[in-house]
């Protein structure tokens, strides 16, 4: 029943949410956005209102002083993606500690109709993360808590603020790793990971966040906590809500808290790092890797020869010309730390046409 109801307040208030997500502006009425290669004029929408001092005065006192951004050198970061190919105009960045305060912004832009974008890391690539026009940018980045992490189930709960890669090195300690590993590490955060659905270099042996996050927090846009925290793996109590969220790029409400099952930490890594002539004997080889590998391999990527000569003359790889290069990396770490000794060499030999280069 519990669930019906949180069903319920879900589709009432997620197409508010939604529409609110990029479609405010005080200073420009209208952005031209891509969707797909066509470009399509976006209007703001005149049901939003604009930011008054009373609203800012207002999140002070809910978030103090720190909480509410209104530097111009944060504003300009925060209204630009990293590619620099979207840019809005929000006057207004604001960073709640806890799930509370998120609920209580989100419940006074919905009565003021403010609109909002959910930002994490910025680091999506796809304009997501940033306003069309002058939304409140919400960062929960200041929600960066380890909640608990339970060494037998490998169950580790967080605040969705928390960095990626701080998680690998915390669960490093503990002799875990995160199910999925990203370029952007550094930067993104794990409720930006879970509202992309990011899948990452990992996703071949530990599949996607779908199967490894166990339960979410979320707030949506009226205020109301969602608790779907659970920590169970097999849990079939009826709807799972939290699937709504993984993927949803922020358009049904914010994500605060994750629950995530972590796999253990291998004891050894092999890379092999083979050329191959064309994109049909990369199929063939990943085929082959799968059926000899099985379950142990855990990524497999592939450039091409201009990645690759971009690569060659820039980094200590060699600058022989090669075709299409594979990266295998059995247990999914780091491709930097290239270790081919351990490689059953004979197998790799047999399948790639080029040469094996270290
Ligand atoms: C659809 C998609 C798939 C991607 N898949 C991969 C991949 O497989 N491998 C890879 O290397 N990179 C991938 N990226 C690029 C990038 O590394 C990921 O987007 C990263 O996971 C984003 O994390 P972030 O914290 O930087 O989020 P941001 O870039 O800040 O935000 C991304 C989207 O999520 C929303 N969002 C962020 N935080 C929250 C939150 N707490 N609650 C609700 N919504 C939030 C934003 O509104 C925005 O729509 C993908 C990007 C997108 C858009």
């Amino acid at each position: 029943m519990e669930k019906w109801r949180a069903a319920d307040r879900l589709l009432k208030f997620s197409s508010r949410f939604a529409s609110a997500v990029n479609w405010n502006n005080s200073c420009k009425s209208k952005q031209e956005k891509y969707f797909y290669s066509v470009a399509t004029t976006v209007h703001r929408n005149p049901l939003f209102s604009s930011i008054s001092p009373d609203d800012i005065s207002y999140f002070k006192t809910i978030l103090g002083e720190r909480g509410v951004v209104q530097d111009a050198l944060a504003l300009d970061a925060a209204n630009t993606d990293w590619m620099g190919k979207y840019r809005g105009s929000s006057k207004l960045l604001l960073q709640p500690k806890n799930t509370e305060e998120v609920s209580q912004i989100l419940k006074y832009c919905n009565s003021r109709c403010l609109a909002v974008v959910p930002q994490g890391g910025n680091t999506g690539l796809v304009g997501g993360s940033v306003p069309v026009f002058d939304e409140v940018i919400i960062n929960v980045g200041l929600m960066r808590n380890i909640l608990s992490f339970d060494k037998v189930s490998g169950v580790l709960v967080c605040e969705a603020g928390c960095i990626l890669e701080n998680l690998i090195f915390f669960l490093d300690d503990e002799g875990f790793i995160m199910p999925l590993d990203l370029g952007a590490k550094g930067s993104c955060q794990i409720g930006g990971n879970v509202s992309t659905n990011a899948g990452g270099l990992r996703l071949l042996r530990y599949g996607s966040l779908h199967g490894s996050v166990l339960g979410l927090e979320a707030v949506l846009a009226n205020g109301t906590v969602l608790d779907m925290l659970g920590t169970l793996r097999k849990d079939n109590t009826g709807y799972d809500l939290k699937h709504l969220f993984i993927g949803s790029e922020g358009s049904l409400g914010i994500v605060t808290k994750v629950s995530i099952l972590t796999p253990p930490k291998l004891s050894s890594v092999n890379i092999a790092f083979l050329a191959c002539e064309d994109y049909t004997s990369c199929q063939k080889l990943l085929l082959e890797a799968k059926k000899k590998l099985g379950g142990i391999l855990s990524a497999f990527e592939f450039l091409d020869s201009d990645a690759m000569s971009l690569v060659s003359s820039t980094t200590f790889l060699g600058t022989e010309n090669h075709g299409q290069e594979v990266i295998k990396d059995k247990h999914g770490q780091d491709f930097t730390s290239i270790d081919l000794r351990a490689l059953p060499l004979e197998f790799w030999y047999s399948y790639a046409s080029g040469s094996i280069f270290m």
